[in-house]
């Protein structure tokens, strides 16, 4: 049994490795949600969502969000009347979208996404962080703002001086995934934003310390490879390096895989945590996503 914490672009990279290489049903994700709210009227969930379509083989890899080949005959005709989306919402990802919201009138977000995901044929269990609201806020230069006002809306671009989400509960079955893990895997996602919403839940934090956890880099050569990483990084008073991120996962981290462009930084890594591995960690193709699968999941394959 393994467990994953994602976000939305890097580990449902390693995620669709990783299903190549063990039994989907000994995977369970664990999900950010502090980008999750309300647009056009449906319920988004921006990282369950890539992790859903990507186990369901509809992802657009282009963009790492929305359903592969989607068309946009709604989001068209909202702009046509006057009524301009925020995000760009394709028509199949919308159906999907609206199912959630209307589940969501009668269940909690971790059991709406469980029907989704097994009517998707999703064998791994998917669970949100938690079942209760949780806003991220970005204080800018140029004032406070929410997650997709400051990336879409303002395309990254303000210098960020805080983050803050506030602390929820785990949805249900998250705690019991990590105890009863082999291995709880941290994929390469953001450290400040995807990770660090799940991490910040001190249950969590007290599980992870009782098994055996190993991550993958989202830092590459002292730069993200995607995303604004470095940004909150930076703001929160991390050294933008893998070094940075091994001090962010030092208290609970056994295993740490960083990129052969980092080995200069292993020495220093060492002396937080007990193994470093170094593998190329870019996933490219499907042959580097299962190699990287293979190095962090070692012999448990
Ligand atoms: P978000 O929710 O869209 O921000 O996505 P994540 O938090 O899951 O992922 C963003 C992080 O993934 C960024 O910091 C990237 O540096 C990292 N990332 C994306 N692709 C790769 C990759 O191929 N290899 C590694 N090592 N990191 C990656």
């Amino acid at each position: 049994m393994i467990s994953v914490l994602s976000g939305g672009t890097g580990t449902p990279k390693l995620l669709q490795g990783m299903v190549q290489v063990m039994d989907p049903e000994d995977i369970t994700v664990i999900v950010n949600t502090v980008e999750n709210d309300y647009f056009s009227g449906v319920y988004v969930a921006p990282d369950v969502d890539t992790v859903m379509y990507t186990l369901a083989g509809i992802i657009n890899e282009d963009t790492w969000y929305g359903v592969k080949n989607d068309s946009f005959i709604t989001h068209d005709r909202l702009k046509e009347i006057g009524c301009p989306e925020t995000l760009r919402i394709g028509d199949r990802d919308r159906a999907l979208k609206i199912q959630k919201t209307l589940l969501m009138e009668k269940e909690p977000l971790s059991k709406a996404i469980d029907i989704q995901r097994k009517e998707l044929g999703i064998k791994s269990r998917i669970i949100p962080m938690s079942d209760q609201e949780s806003h991220i806020t970005i204080t800018t230069e140029a004032g406070e703002m929410e997650f997709h006002e400051f990336l879409v809306e303002n395309q990254g671009k303000p210098e960020v001086q805080d983050i803050s989400y506030q602390n929820v509960d785990p949805a249900p079955g998250i705690i019991e995934s990590i105890k009863n893990s082999d291995m709880v895997i941290i994929g390469p996602s953001n450290p400040i934003t995807s990770i660090g919403p799940i991490i910040s839940d001190k249950n969590v934090r007290k599980a992870l310390q009782n098994v055996y956890v190993a991550a993958i880099s989202p830092i590459v050569g002292y730069q993200p490879v995607s995303g604004p990483a470095a940004k909150f990084m930076d703001a929160m008073g991390h050294e933008i390096s893998s070094l940075g991120v091994a001090s962010i996962y030092k208290d609970f981290l056994d295993k740490f895989i960083i990129d052969l462009e980092d080995v200069d930084s292993q020495e220093e890594i060492e002396k937080l945590i007990s193994k470093v591995m170094i593998t190329q960690t870019i996933m490219r193709n499907m042959t580097d996503k299962i190699n990287l699968a293979r190095c962090i999941l070692g012999e448990n394959v």
